[in-house]
């Protein structure tokens, strides 16, 4: 540890939120030498959101080089570097049944272009991918992809704090600057706990904390349900159950036999804009079955043989350009959000954790500019690059462009 972390034993910063946004950023800022405290209103991790046991991670490959294409690549590689542990399988694949031969043609070089190597995607003719797969369709297999258990990520990085640093069961009810120290105010009116450094990372909560101190941000709650369905092993659809993780409109997990008599197949998601029930509904069963089956190429008659068994349902928060919000409140000297992953919670923590540690270094520091390279492996353009896309200024500056300034703004050189 250098002599710029030995400085920061001391300092206190507190996180609300133990889902993976929060319980990821607790955990960078504690291997960095911060005293972390980390507040939740439930009586462990992952109990909201982040109950998702098979979460799937991979870099986004599209029709041309993207800014999410290159800022999901690198967080992959840095979800796989860190939470090793917390994958339950490797590999995806991306069946490609609607591409056009001078398409086909093309892939290669575009591939190529978006600088992603034949270790992290790969080709496949319609053969390999049935070997492979059990998927009859060329496609795209992506060797560096995993499925994630996001409580298991949660577990592994709230293990770095203390007992006493960990307060469950305590609802924020809002939050407050008083004398450079932010303050968490329960349910009763007290305050709970202080810290020059505050996180906000409770999901679409987010947005209530924040209208306590005056600002607005524009979440927007997106619900989610995936099904697993057990299907019975003499039945006809047995035979085309993937054994790979699947994308494309959705995804599927590899099935898995669970008896004799049954396989379990589970797939997700639907993706309801402005719902927040968290009842199950059957209509997103139904989808769901006519999804797996568009994934694996095998015809709507098979319906029949998938029984929904189980279901989860989850809240999204998504920002209006689909981008999530990581960074500073300008105007709010030591408050810091992450929030609106959407449906990439796996990639976003991933970059989220060392951009926020980085934030946080900066202010303590009285820094008005991020130091470089707090993403490992990339370059300090990208670093920078990804900081202003993802920053929440980009909702607020207008809106808190009159308030008076009580700190230096910490925007990342663009
Ligand atoms: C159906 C579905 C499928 C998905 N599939 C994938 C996938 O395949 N891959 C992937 O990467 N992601 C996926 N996601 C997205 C991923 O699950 C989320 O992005 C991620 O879980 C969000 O984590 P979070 O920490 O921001 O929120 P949460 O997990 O909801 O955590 C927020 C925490 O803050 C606490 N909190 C909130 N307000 C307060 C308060 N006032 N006081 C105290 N505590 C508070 C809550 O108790 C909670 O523990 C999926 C989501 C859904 C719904």
């Amino acid at each position: 540890m250098n002599n710029k972390v030995m400085s920061h034993i001391k300092i206190k910063v507190i996180v609300i939120g133990a889902g993976i946004a929060g319980s990821s950023i607790a955990g960078d800022l504690t291997r960095r030498g911060y005293e972390v405290h980390l507040y939740d209103k439930n009586d462990s991790h992952a109990k909201e959101t982040s109950a998702h046991g098979t979460a799937l991670a991979h870099p986004q490959v599209g029709k041309k080089i993207s800014k999410l294409q290159r800022f999901t690549q690198l967080a992959n590689q840095l979800a796989n570097q860190k939470w090793k542990n917390a994958q339950l399988t490797q590999e995806a694949f991306e069946p490609l049944r609607n591409l056009t031969p001078h398409q086909w043609e093309h892939l290669p070089e575009l591939l190529d272009e978006m600088g992603l190597t034949q270790r992290e995607v790969q080709i496949l003719l319609e053969k390999e991918a049935l070997l492979k797969t059990n998927v009859e369709a060329p496609g795209l297999l992506f060797p560096t992809a995993a499925v994630y258990s996001l409580p298991m990520v949660c577990a592994m990085e709230l293990a770095l704090l203390d007992k006493g640093q960990r307060h469950w069961n305590c609802y924020i009810q809002s939050i407050r600057h008083e004398n450079h120290l932010w303050e968490l105010i329960d349910q009763q009116g007290e305050v709970i706990g202080s810290a020059p450094v505050l996180i906000l990372a409770g999901g679409l909560h987010v947005q209530d904390l924040l209208k306590t101190v005056d600002v607005h941000l524009p979440l927007r709650p997106v619900r989610g349900q995936i099904t697993t369905f057990k299907i019975k092993t003499d039945s006809l659809l047995a035979q085309y159950l993937p054994k790979k993780a699947i994308r494309g409109d959705g995804y599927c997990m590899p099935a898995t036999r669970r008896s004799r008599q049954e396989w379990l197949w589970e797939v997700g998601s639907s993706y309801d804009e402005d719902q927040r029930d968290l009842e199950t509904w059957l209509s997103s069963d139904q989808e769901n079955a006519i999804r797996g089956l568009n994934l694996i190429g095998c015809d709507h008659l098979h319906l029949g043989d998938l029984i929904a068994d189980q279901s989860f349902v989850g809240i999204r928060s998504a920002s209006k350009d689909r981008l999530p919000l990581i960074g500073p409140i300008p105007k709010r000297a030591g408050l810091f959000v992450a929030c609106a992953y959407g449906s990439r919670g796996v990639l976003w923590s991933a970059l989220a954790a060392p951009l926020t540690t980085a934030y946080v270094d900066a202010f303590l520091a009285g820094a008005d500019r991020l130091g470089a390279g707090f993403f490992s492996g990339a370059s300090t353009t990208l670093c920078s690059e990804v900081a202003s896309a993802v920053n929440p200024g980009r909702f607020l500056r207008a809106v808190l462009a009159t308030r008076t300034s009580n700190s230096k703004p910490i925007f990342p050189v663009s």
